[in-house]
């Protein structure tokens, strides 16, 4: 079939819940993807960062492979012989005492909310059904009615509720605004380090800190979610590390299943993690053999191949790069690592058109909302192919603006 009949037998059967770009994918291999038609890519999404180490990482697959070769699913009816190595691994490597496997982003995100009520019932005397966790305006936690209840992105709220109570929201980045809204009920405080989906919004210096001091002073569990910036996407294993500011717990996911399979996890201090007692909580797949067996690895190629200060270090390259291209389309170049968001001047450029005249060179990536180009590539990837794609993001947005007219097209992402 041909790439056009792929799409479109994709849209007739498929629901219309993304806005993908016109590429059929078939082929990965590193840090490039290849169509239907043999076009080779440069992959500068690593899909949302789950795909952090490269596509089919060979350790990773070889991993995968030999767990394949002796044990798949056997659910937690039964204990495994690699979930208390890949616990304690994890544990570790977050600094915190225990975790809980589950699969996806959202759900790891549930445990968390989970646990962060049940200890404010439990252990900090709030009354049943009251408790409270203050989260970010402009946050992104997955797509759990729960948790879009409290999204502040109307795209994904219409229609779905009603929504739980609980959530109160305060703008990202203002510390002073989290320790004005804590009260009696406040269980917990949750927020992304560096808010992904929003557009890489990186906080003030200090911000995370002044997290741990205030949820300190005023006894508010602090929990991070580093579903997208763990694992070395900030140019630190977690990106709480920039600021020593180590949460009570910890929401990972992405990255921690190599791109090869969907691995989350709550991590968590020893006496958080204890509100869960058996039955109290569970997943079927989550921690299981294979993902188990995949993560440990992740975690292992992670620091075998040195790829949190490659990130630190590429990412100063792609940053300084990006902003190096100076048009003045580009309003700013922002970020951490290999993390970046370029905003656009909606008014010159539609992000959407660059992605879509970047792809036609053979880089790939996406917007995020009208008038943000993310870059989020592989941490393996080499000098010369950042520089690479942001001579062919230099290139496309000149194409766009001298196109003119940009059709402002928000989409939902992610
Ligand atoms: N939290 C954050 C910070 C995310 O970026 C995402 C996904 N983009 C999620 C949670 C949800 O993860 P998933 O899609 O695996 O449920």
């Amino acid at each position: 079939m041909s790439a056009e009949e792929l799409i479109a037998l994709e849209d007739r059967f498929g629901a219309k819940n993304y806005a993908p770009l016109p590429v059929v994918l078939s082929h990965g291999r590193g840090v490039h993807l290849f169509d239907v038609g043999g076009r080779r890519y440069l992959d500068m999404m690593s899909a949302y960062s789950a795909a952090s180490f490269g596509h089919r990482h060979p350790r990773l697959v070889a991993a995968l492979e030999r767990q394949l070769g002796r044990l798949d699913l056997i659910s937690r009816a039964y204990h495994s012989d690699n979930l208390g190595a890949f616990c304690e691994k994890l544990a570790e490597l977050a600094g915190l005492d225990m975790c809980l496997p589950m699969n996806t982003g959202a759900e790891a995100v549930e445990t968390a909310i989970k646990a962060a009520r049940r200890y404010g019932y439990e252990r900090r005397g709030i009354a049943e059904g009251k408790a409270e966790i203050i989260v970010a305006e402009n946050n992104f936690h997955g797509r759990t009615t729960t948790i879009v209840g409290f999204s502040s992105d109307p795209s994904y709220r219409r229609g779905f509720g009603p929504f739980a109570p609980g959530f109160i929201s305060v703008p990202f980045g203002n510390a002073a605004a989290v320790d004005a809204a804590i009260g009696l009920n406040t269980a917990a405080v949750l927020v992304e380090p560096i808010q992904g989906e929003a557009g890489v919004i990186v906080p003030p210096d200090g911000y995370l800190a002044d997290l741990r001091r205030i949820c300190d002073a005023r006894g508010v569990l602090l929990i991070f979610d580093e579903v997208q910036s763990g694992f070395g996407r900030t140019g630190r294993t977690f990106a709480f590390e920039h600021e020593n500011a180590r949460p009570d717990g910890l929401v990972v996911g992405k990255a921690l299943g190599g791109g090869l399979l969907p691995v989350s996890a709550f991590v968590a201090r020893h006496d958080l993690m204890s509100v869960f007692s058996p039955g109290s909580h569970g997943s079927t797949f989550g921690g299981n053999p294979l993902a188990a067996a995949v993560a440990i690895e992740a975690m292992r190629v992670l620091q075998d191949e040195n790829l949190v200060a490659r990130s630190e270090q590429n990412g100063k390259i792609l940053r300084d790069g990006l902003a190096a291209v100076a048009h003045p389309a580009v309003r700013e170049v922002r970020g951490k690592g290999l993390w970046c968001g370029v905003e656009l001047d909606p008014q010159q450029a539609d992000a959407k058109d660059v992605c879509l005249a970047m792809a036609r060179r053979g880089v790939l990536t996406k917007e995020t909302h009208a008038s943000v180009i993310r870059f989020a590539p592989p941490l393996t990837m080499e000098e010369a192919d950042l520089r690479m794609a942001i001579d062919v993001f230099a290139e496309a947005l000149n194409e766009c603006v001298a196109r003119g007219q940009p059709q402002l097209t928000p989409v939902a992402d992610e």
